[in-house]
């Protein structure tokens, strides 16, 4: 599992956790994640988002 952090607004999604209140499950690898699916605090696009080293 890996986290990912928006690089606009530095919200982390956490593949552990997923983003429950947007319809993705815990466990949802950030790769799975519908394109549709935008950062919930900036609605940043997924390309803003860069792996985090853990
Ligand atoms: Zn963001």
């Amino acid at each position: 599992m890996a986290a990912w952090v928006c690089t606009k607004c530095g919200y982390v999604y956490d593949e552990r956790f997923g983003d429950p209140e947007h319809g993705i499950i815990a466990g949802t690898l950030f790769e799975k994640i519908p394109d549709t699916w935008v950062c919930p605090r900036c609605k940043a696009a997924k390309p803003f988002f860069a792996k985090k080293k853990v």
